[in-house]
């Protein structure tokens, strides 16, 4: 497929996981793919190389996405070296887990700060140019449980709850400019990030999934590839829940 082609992308947190195979998926419709790592530029360049076999042209590059300088770095690197930047893909993302009662602040503001603020501060430094360019595609990966919440994630599922806030305020904002900003809500990947749950809890959270098995980081990136392709322009505000069926 080339729905992409002549794109330029951004994925935040693309060194592995959910990230990695967005930018892969990308960088196979016809896309140019920046990949964002917080700490080891390694693993970004690891994916970088990979995206260049797939005859694109990328860059590797390091940013925390919660600190407004290296947001505004990151995005200037990326107009530098290609002029354009057609799509963001916020989904740089951790987790610090704990009941309420058990939670530290500092836990509550480390994920609000990466998850949310992040999210914010690349929306606010990318679509500058999106505006100037009179089209863009901003796609932030959200979580079921921002949806529905879940025992022991108040600061995860608050920040995915209020990216898709984000997501539907700056789908307003911008719409008149040609960008659309949609948010993925994903069911459970198994990846680093869930790599702590037991197997008990990961066989019962498969006997609430109607598909019966857990969801790959390419079945996210499929439908980040959709929502950043010109087959969804009529397509802003929304949240594509890609879950199996898990949350309906
Ligand atoms: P992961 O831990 O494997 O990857 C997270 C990525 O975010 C890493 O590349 C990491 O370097 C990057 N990152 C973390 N903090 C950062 C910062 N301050 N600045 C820049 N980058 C930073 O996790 P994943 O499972 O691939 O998750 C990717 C996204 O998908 C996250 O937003 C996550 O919340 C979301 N998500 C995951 C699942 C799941 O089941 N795995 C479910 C729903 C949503």
């Amino acid at each position: 497929m080339t729905r992409l082609k002549g794109k330029t992308a951004l994925v935040t947190g693309g060194s592995r996981g959910i990230g990695e195979a967005i930018a892969l998926r990308l960088a196979s419709e016809g896309a140019d793919v920046a990949v964002c790592a917080s700490k080891s530029l390694a693993s970004a360049q690891s994916v970088a190389q990979k995206v260049e076999a797939q005859g694109r042209k990328s860059l590797a590059l390091q940013a925390d996405v919660s600190v407004a300088k290296d947001v505004d770095t990151l995005i200037a690197q990326v107009l530098d070296a290609w002029g354009s930047l057609d799509i963001l893909v916020n989904n740089a993302g951790i987790t610090r887990d704990g009941l309420l009662m058990r939670l530290k602040e500092s836990d509550w503001d480390a994920v609000l700060d990466v998850n949310l603020k992040g999210a914010y501060l690349c929306v606010k430094a990318a679509s500058r140019a999106m505006m100037k360019a009179r089209s863009g595609r901003i796609v932030n990966i959200s979580s079921v449980v921002g949806l529905i919440g879940n025992a022991g994630q108040i600061n995860y599922s608050a920040s995915k709850s209020g990216l898709i806030g984000l997501t539907k305020s700056i789908a307003r904002e911008l719409a008149g400019r040609g960008i659309t900003a949609n948010a993925v809500a994903p069911g459970f990947i198994p990846t680093e990030m869930t790599a702590a749950l037991s197997e008990e809890i990961q066989q019962d959270l498969i006997r609430q999934i109607p598909l019966g098995k857990l969801g790959s980081a390419e079945d996210i990136a499929a439908a980040v590839a959709f929502l950043a392709s010109d087959d969804a322009a009529y397509i802003t505000g929304q949240v594509l829940v890609v879950d199996g069926g898990m949350v309906m």
